[in-house]
């Protein structure tokens, strides 16, 4: 007689996640109906390295702007970087530009829905391409970021965080998807959870929906992995890179060296150092007759 082996069950309970997730979503304006492919590619730039309420802003103000990949094509480089503003690690407005260039001349306006062809893009990499695929289109596909590690490492592993990151990441919520079409929502809500209940620092497990926690059954163990530091941006390079930036961004011609060099005086070597990194970064660039200006506007 055939012996009938139980079904697996799920360490995460796809229903119960998406109901939470209904209750509990944050309203983020790029998560509405009616909201385009090209809009969410933005947000998932923007988002990248900058906390949400940062991004929100600055988002509905460039997509009332430039709400296609062809209008951000048109704008210069130059007002792409002032339009980015003070979100922070500005190679991502270059690369979005460069971006948006290709979807225009290359795919007709429309932002490619797979996720190899979305990877050939200017900076789209394993993460923003899947979710592109998944929140745009819909796709059943993993989609993980730093949220969804941490919540796979403490629910499934029962490990306090998730250690770096590694090719399993994938295949470890790709085994949790469902297999029918609440795939992409079950993705969106294990980002929202990690995000909003089970955060890095603080996870707030007397609200978490999740029934089975493979951390909390195992009573939290500690990790060993050494604390993180958190970054500072005082005194950094990216500050003075951000500070260079700003007296470029006020500008519509180029400037002297010497309406740079006050923007930083703390460190002058230093500064010389930023400003060589955004030439080379191609954030900057150096007329002919030695005046700085944003990518674009040299001429
Ligand atoms: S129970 Fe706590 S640690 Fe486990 S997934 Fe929920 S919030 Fe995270």
């Amino acid at each position: 007689m055939a012996v009938i082996l139980p079904q697996a069950v799920p360490v995460i309970d796809a229903s119960t996640l998406i109901d939470w997730y209904v209750r509990a979503q944050r309203d983020l304006p790029w998560r509405r109906p009616g909201v385009s492919a090209w809009q969410i590619l933005v947000s998932e730039f923007m988002l990248q390295q900058t906390p949400v309420a940062r991004v929100e802003p600055i988002w509905l103000a460039w997509i009332a702007r430039w709400p296609t990949p062809s209008a951000t094509a048109d704008a210069g480089a130059a007002d792409v970087l002032r339009a980015w503003g003070k979100l922070g690690y500005p190679r991502r407005a270059k690369r979005l530009h460069e971006c948006a260039t290709v979807i225009a001349t290359e795919h007709g306006d429309v932002v490619p829905d797979d996720v190899d062809t979305l990877l050939s893009l200017p900076g789209i990499g394993t993460y923003t391409a899947r979710a592109v695929a998944c929140f745009a289109y819909g796709k059943r596909v993993p989609v993980v970021d730093t949220n969804v590690r941490r919540v796979v490492a403490r629910a499934v592993h029962g490990l306090p965080d998730a250690g770096s990151p590694s090719t399993r990441d994938l295949a470890d919520v790709e085994a949790l998807l469902p297999d029918d079409e609440t795939a992409p929502q079950f993705s969106v809500a294990l980002m929202e959870l990690g995000a909003t209940v089970c955060t890095a620092r603080s996870p707030r497990c007397g609200v978490c929906p999740l029934e089975h926690c493979g951390w909390r059954a195992r009573g939290f163990p500690a990790g060993t992995a050494p604390a993180k530091r958190v970054q500072k941006y005082a005194g950094t390079d990216r500050q003075v890179r951000g500070r260079l930036l700003d007296v470029l961004r006020g500008k519509d011609s180029p400037v002297t060296r010497a309406e740079l060099d006050v923007a930083w005086t703390v460190d002058t070597a230093q500064r010389d150092r930023a400003l060589d990194s955004l030439l080379v970064d191609g954030l900057v660039e150096q007329t002919a007759d030695g005046r700085f200006a944003l990518c674009g506007e040299a001429d």
